[in-house]
C-alpha cells in the first residue's frame, strides 16, 4: 500500500485524514491519499523559496530542469508502472505517452530556456528592452487522464521562469506527482520551490484558486470546473490559463488514403480509452467512401488494445451516454457493453445513425465512445465539425484538401493526415468552451512571466 504525502517546503507531510486511491484495473485500494484542505503552509514555503529561486539565472534553472529530466528518465519504468497502476492504461501507453513525455517536458523547457532571446525595439531616439520577471507563487491544477504528462507540462515552464509552485494532481491519480516530489528532493531541488498538495478538488483545489498569495492559476480539466475556477480567480485579477474539454471531429474526405486514415482515426478515437481531451470522438466520413471506411475501421478496432476507464463512477457516466444514444435513435455498431470482469472496463463503442447535433454527438463523453456520421460536401463536414460548444482540436484526412478544410475548423489545433503529432514549441489550447489561453513554447513562457518594458532614452 502506497502512502501518498504532501511535499511542503522540502518535507513530506500529511494531514490527519486520508482517503482511498482505487485502481480501475480491479477496484483494489492501491494507496492512501491525504485530504488537504488548507494550503497556507505550502504557500508560505513557496514564498520563502522565491528569492532564492527567482535569483538564479535562467541558465541555472535550465540546469535544474535537466537534472529533473535525467532523474526521471533513470526511473522511467517506475513512472510508467505507477501511471499504469493508477489510471489502468496499458503499460506500453503509460511508457510511450505518459512517462516519456513527462521527461521530455522538463528537457524541452530546459533547451527552450537556453534559446530565449532578449527582445528589443529600437526607436529613433530610444531603445526599448523587455525583461521577463517571475509572477511569484503559482498554482497548477491537473486532471487524471494524463497525470504526470499534464502536470509536468505546467511545472517545467513555471519553474523555468523563476516562479515557485503549488501543484495539485487529481485526487484519482496522485501517484506519479508524489514520485516526482521524491525525485526532486533526492536531487536536492531547493526546499519550497516545488510543493505538491493532495486532496479533493473542491477543497484543496479551491483553496489554491482562492489563496490571495497565489498570483496565477494554470488549470487543465473539465469545462464545468473551469467555470468555477474562472469565477473564483477573475475578481482577484489572477493570471489564468484554462485548458478545458473537447468534442473533436476526425474528418475523412473523399480522397483520403485509407491505409493512413483508418489506423489514424482509430488511434484518435480510442487511445487512452478515449480519455484524452484531443481524442476524435466524432468521425465524419464522406458518403462515397463511408462503407469501405467503416468496414476497415470496425475490422481494425478488433485488435486495438484499450484499458479500463478511470473509475466505476466515470464508467456509469459513459454508459449513460450509450443509453442516451439508443434513445436518440443510434445504432451500436461495436461495443456498448461492460465486459464480465472486475474493474472499470467498458468495450470500445462505435455508434452510427445519430444526428450530428444530437446530445451524444455534441457533449463530451470522455470515454471509448465514438459517433460516426456521413457527409456529402466539404462545407457540410465543416459545419458538422463546428456545431459543438467546444473548439479544442480536430483532424482532417485527405490527399489534397487537408489544409483548406483544416483552416475552416473552429478549434485551436488541427492535424492533417496525422493526430497527436506534437511539437512542444507550437501553441496548444482551445477556443469556445475549450479554454482560454495557450500553452507550449513561447506561450508558456509568456504565461508564467510578467513582461516588463524598459524604455531608455539615448543621450
Ligand atoms: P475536473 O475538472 O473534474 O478536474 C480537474 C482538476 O481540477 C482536478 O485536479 C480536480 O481535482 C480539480 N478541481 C475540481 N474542482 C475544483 C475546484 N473547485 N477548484 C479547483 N480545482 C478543482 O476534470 P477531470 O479530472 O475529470 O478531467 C477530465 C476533463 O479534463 C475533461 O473534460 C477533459 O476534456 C479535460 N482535459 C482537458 C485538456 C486540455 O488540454 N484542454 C487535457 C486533458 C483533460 P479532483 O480530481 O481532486 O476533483
Amino acid at each position: 500500500m502506497i502512502r501518498v504525502e504532501n511535499l511542503v517546503g522540502g518535507e513530506f507531510v500529511t494531514p490527519d485524514e486520508f482517503f482511498d486511491d482505487i485502481s480501475p484495473l480491479d477496484n483494489s485500494v492501491i494507496a492512501k491519499i491525504p485530504r488537504t484542505k488548507n494550503v497556507d503552509d505550502a504557500v508560505n514555503a513557496a514564498k520563502a523559496a522565491l528569492p532564492i529561486w527567482s535569483g538564479l539565472t535562467i541558465e541555472e534553472r535550465c540546469v535544474w530542469l535537466d537534472k529533473i529530466a535525467n532523474a526521471l528518465e533513470l526511473q522511467i519504468e517506475e513512472v510508467a508502472r505507477l501511471e499504469s497502476l493508477d489510471t489502468g492504461k496499458p503499460y506500453s501507453v503509460a511508457l510511450d505517452v505518459d512517462a516519456n513525455r513527462s521527461v521530455n517536458n522538463f528537457r524541452f523547457f530546459a533547451e527552450f530556456g537556453r534559446s530565449l532571446k532578449s527582445e528589443t525595439f529600437e526607436m529613433a531616439d530610444a531603445t526599448n528592452y523587455v525583461i521577463r520577471k517571475p509572477i511569484g507563487v503559482v498554482g497548477l491544477i491537473s486532471p487524471w487522464n494524463l497525470p504526470l504528462y499534464l502536470l509536468s507540462w505546467k511545472i517545467a515552464p513555471a519553474l523555468l521562469m523563476g516562479n515557485t509552485v503549488i501543484a495539485k494532481p487529481s485526487e484519482i491519480t496522485p501517484l506519479t506527482a508524489h514520485f516526482l516530489g521524491r525525485i526532486c528532493t533526492d536531487i536536492g531541488l531547493p526546499d519550497g520551490v516545488l510543493n505538491i498538495v493532495n486532496g479533493y478538488g473542491p477543497e484543496v483545489g479551491q483553496a489554491i484558486v482562492e489563496h490571495p498569495e497565489i498570483k496565477a492559476i494554470s488549470f487543465t480539466g473539465g469545462t464545468a470546473t473551469g467555470k468555477i475556477v474562472a469565477a473564483t480567480a477573475a475578481p482577484m485579477f489572477k493570471k489564468l490559463s484554462l485548458e478545458l474539454g473537447g468534442k473533436n471531429s476526425s474528418i475523412v474526405l473523399q480522397d483520403a488514403d485509407l491505409d493512413i486514415a483508418v489506423p489514424g482515426v482509430l488511434r484518435a478515437s480510442f487511445l487512452n480509452s478515449g480519455q484524452i481531451c484531443l481524442c476524435g470522438s466524432r468521425v465524419l466520413v464522406h458518403s462515397s467512401i463511408y462503407d469501405e471506411f467503416m468496414a476497415k475501421y470496425l475490422h481494425e478496432l478488433q485488435d486495438f488494445e484499450i484499458g479500463p476507464v478511470i473509475s466505476e463512477e466515470h464508467r456509469s457516466k459513459v454508459m449513460s451516454y450509450i443509453e442516451l444514444a439508443k434513445q436518440e435513435g443510434g445504432e451500436v455498431l461495436a461495443g456498448g457493453c461492460i465486459p464480465d470482469k472486475a474493474g472499470a472496463w467498458i468495450d470500445a463503442t462505435v455508434i452510427s445513425g445519430l444526428s450530428h447535433t444530437s446530445r451524444t454527438a455534441t457533449e463530451e463523453i470522455f470515454g471509448p465512445v465514438v459517433t460516426v456520421h456521413s457527409f456529402e460536401t466539404e462545407q457540410e463536414a465543416i459545419e458538422m465539425a463546428n456545431c459543438t460548444q467546444y473548439g479544442l482540436a480536430g483532424s482532417v484526412w485527405s490527399k489534397s484538401r487537408g489544409r483548406q478544410v483544416a483552416e475552416k475548423i473552429e478549434s485551436g489545433m488541427v492535424w492533417v493526415n496525422t493526430w497527436l503529432h506534437r511539437d512542444l514549441r507550437v501553441p496548444f489550447g482551445g477556443v469556445k468552451d475549450s479554454g482560454v489561453g495557450r500553452e507550449g513554447g513561447l506561450w508558456s513562457i509568456g504565461f508564467f512571466s510578467e513582461a516588463v518594458n524598459i524604455c531608455v532614452m539615448e543621450d
